[in-house]
C-alpha cells in the first residue's frame, strides 16, 4: 500500500547509512512495512542492498545469516557435514504464512523485529540457541539470544536506532537431532502453535514453543525429561495467549501433546 506520510526514500551502503533520522525507519523486505498505514514514519531507509553477505558458514561449524537474507534463501540453505538440524530451516521457514511474494521478499531480520508470536524465524533462531548481533547507533554492537530479544506478542528490546545486523547459530546446535510441529487453526492461517526440539551431541535437550506463547518458551534439559516432567513443564509455562487464531486453553493442550510427540520422535532418532 502507499505510505502516505512517507516523504523520504534511502538506501543504506554502509553502517553510516543507518543512522537514521528522527520518523526514519529501516525498511528489508517491506512486506509488513507496506501493508498497513506507518503514520509515524516520513522516511525509510532500505537495507536490501547494503552488501552483506547472506550466509557465513563459520570456521568453527557455526553460521551467520545476515539480516537481510530473505526467508526463501535461508530455507534452500545448503547443508554443512554432520547438520543434522538442517530440516528445520525449511521447516520454520513454512510455518510462515505467506504468498510466493512475501516469502521470496521477506528477510530473516524483519520477519525477527516485527517480533510477531508466529514469526516462524524466532521458531527456528530459538531452537538453534541463535543469537541476534545489533548494531547500535554509537558505533558499539551487542549479542543477545532471540528467545531474549523477544519479549511479547509484536514488542522485543530494540532500542531506537539499534539495527539487526545477523544471527549466529552455534556449531553445537546445528549438529543436534532436531523435531518440529506445527498447527494452525486455518489451512491457510497464521501459525497457533510452533514447537521445536532439539538433541544435542552432549545429551542436552531443548524444547522450544512459539506462536502459542506470546513471547519465546525455551525449556532446557540436561538429559532427556520423561513424559511427566515435559508434559508439566508445558503445561504450566506462562504466556499461552487467546486471539482469532486461537484460544489459549487450545494452545497449551496442542503444546502438550506436541511436547510428547517430539519427545517420542527424539528418543527413537538416537536409539
Ligand atoms: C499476508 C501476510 C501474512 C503474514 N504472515 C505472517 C506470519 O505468519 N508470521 C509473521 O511473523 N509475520 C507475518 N507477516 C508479517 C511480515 O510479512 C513478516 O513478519 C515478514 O517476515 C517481515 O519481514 P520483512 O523483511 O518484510 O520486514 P519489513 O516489513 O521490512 O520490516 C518489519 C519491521 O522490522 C523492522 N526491521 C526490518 N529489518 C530490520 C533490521 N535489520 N534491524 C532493525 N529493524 C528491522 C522494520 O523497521 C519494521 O518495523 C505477514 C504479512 C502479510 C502481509
Amino acid at each position: 500500500m502507499d505510505l502516505h506520510t512517507v516523504t523520504g526514500y534511502r538506501f543504506a551502503h554502509d553502517r553510516a547509512d543507518l543512522a537514521l533520522a528522527p520518523g526514519e525507519r529501516i525498511v528489508a523486505g517491506g512486506t509488513w512495512m507496506f501493508s498497513e498505514p506507518q503514520i509515524d514514519v516520513d522516511g525509510l531507509v532500505d537495507i536490501s542492498r547494503i552488501g552483506w553477505p547472506a550466509i557465513e558458514y563459520r570456521p568453527d561449524g557455526g553460521l551467520r545469516i545476515a539480516a537481510n537474507c530473505p526467508i526463501a534463501e535461508l530455507a534452500a540453505l545448503r547443508p554443512q557435514s554432520g547438520w543434522r538440524a538442517h530440516p528445520l530451516f525449511a521447516q520454520c521457514a513454512h510455518a510462515l504464512l505467506a504468498s510466493f511474494k512475501i516469502w521470496n521478499m521477506a528477510t530473516v531480520g524483519g520477519n525477527i523485529c516485527r517480533s510477531f508470536a508466529a514469526a516462524s524465524m524466532v521458531s527456528l533462531t530459538v531452537a538453534l540457541d541463535g543469537s541476534a548481533h545489533i548494531w547500535r547507533p554509537d558505533g558499539t554492537d551487542r549479542d543477545i539470544p532471540v528467545s531474549e530479544l523477544v519479549t511479547g506478542n509484536g514488542t522485543n528490546t530494540l532500542e531506537s536506532g539499534e539495527v539487526l545486523r545477523a544471527i549466529d547459530f552455534p556449531a553445537h546446535a546445528l549438529r543436534g537431532t532436531t523435531a518440529f510441529r506445527k498447527i494452525a487453526l486455518a489451512e491457510l492461517g497464521r501459525s497457533g502453535v510452533v514447537m521445536t526440539g532439539r538433541l544435542d551431541e552432549d545429551g542436552t535437550v531443548v524444547v522450544g514453543i512459539t506462536a502459542a506463547t506470546e513471547w519465546p518458551t525455551v525449556l532446557r534439559y540436561p538429559s532427556m525429561p520423561d513424559t511427566d516432567r515435559l508434559r508439566d513443564d508445558v503445561g504450566s509455562a506462562a504466556g499461552y495467549y487467546t486471539d482469532p487464531l486461537g484460544a489459549a486453553d487450545w494452545r497449551r493442550a496442542t503444546s502438550m501433546v506436541f511436547a510428547e510427540e517430539i519427545r517420542a520422535e527424539l528418543v527413537g532418532a538416537v536409539s
